[in-house]
């Protein structure tokens, strides 16, 4: 069976981090770009987001269509390309926004090119709510749509992610961030909480310590490999959007089932993002790579089926 197309909406950044190795300028990324590279490693993907006209190196786009991405979706707009700056703790589990610009975001009505109507599996990445709404209003029927977000619009935009939510069936958040959602601290509270606002699963990640699906099945959790050496850990939660879907593109049909497995697969994706600056990893990803991870994840919890006692 040929994968299902994916769709993702989402930035497109030249991002300013602050790492324990050291600090990198205009690194480019953004949730569309981590999520693209993700999920082309599995399925044909087609994006949509905006970049500066003058400022947004081609080359940058001629790698994502290299692997099978349509780039017709993105926008080149008058103006700066969106920034991101952000200064990671010394153990890198916790970071700091020290600035978003914008720019091109600001005037940005997003257009689907008509080849992208029919996209059956659509990743709303971490952009305006209005944006998100937006791109829903444009496809017809696909058979799956997650959305991610984040504490800017959470306090931001509040009734406008409430409208998100209200049309998203997954949602695909971080820890703190559905905290701050709900009010609620425990995380499986929390994640009933956010099912109450409209999607049927919710998907914490929760960095270093894997992350947990919530649905009517009940909890799964997949680890997050226990790499030795994190370099930069932007874009994880977007490569595991990524790989979620574009997994997901390869099945003929969302169970449960494909569901965990998806999720194992994001885990593995997002593992390789972080091994190195940017998006420089992300974009050679191939699946033997996540095949091969998946044998690690295996030997992580295995710990054989026959009975203890
Ligand atoms: P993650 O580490 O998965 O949360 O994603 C990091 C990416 O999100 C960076 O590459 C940023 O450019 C992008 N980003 C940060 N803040 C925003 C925002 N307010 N809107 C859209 N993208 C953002």
């Amino acid at each position: 069976m040929a994968p299902f197309p994916v769709l993702i909406v989402g930035s497109m950044a030249f991002d300013d981090l602050e790492l324990p190795t050291g600090a990198f300028r205009d690194v480019v990324g953004g949730s569309a770009t981590y999520g693209a590279l993700a999920a082309s490693t599995f399925a044909p993907v087609r994006v949509v987001a905006v970049v500066g006209q003058e400022d947004f190196p081609e080359a940058e786009i001629e790698r994502m269509r290299a692997r099978g991405v349509d780039t017709q979706g993105i926008e080149r707009r008058e103006g700066k390309t969106f920034r991101w700056a952000g200064r990671y703790s010394a153990n890198l589990s916790s970071r700091e926004t020290l600035d978003t610009q914008l720019n091109v975001f600001s005037s940005f009505e997003p257009k689907l090119p008509p080849a992208y109507v029919d996209s059956s599996l659509v990743l709303l990445g971490n952009i305006h709510p209005a944006l998100q709404l937006s791109v829903l209003e444009q496809v017809r029927q696909p058979r799956l749509v997650a959305a991610d977000t984040m504490n800017f619009w959470i306090e931001g935009e509040p009734k406008l992610l409430g409208g998100v939510l209200q049309k998203i069936d997954t949602l695909v958040i971080n820890e703190e961030e559905v905290r701050q959602l709900t009010g609620e601290h425990n995380v499986a509270r929390a994640a009933r909480a956010a099912r109450k606002l409209g999607p049927r699963r919710v998907l914490v990640k929760r960095g270093e310590y894997g992350a947990l699906l919530f649905d009517e099945q009940g909890a799964f959790f997949a680890p997050a490999y226990p790499l030795e050496e994190v370099i930069d850990p932007t874009g994880a939660g977007d490569s595991f959007a990524g790989g979620l879907l574009g997994y997901l593109a390869t099945q003929p049909e969302l169970t449960p089932l494909s569901l965990r497995r998806a999720i194992v697969v994001a885990s593995a994706c997002a593992s390789y993002g972080v091994e190195a600056v940017g998006t420089q990893r992300l974009a050679t990803l191939t699946r033997q790579d996540v095949s091969r991870r998946l044998d690690a994840f295996r030997a992580l919890i295995h710990f054989g089926n026959e009975m203890f006692f």
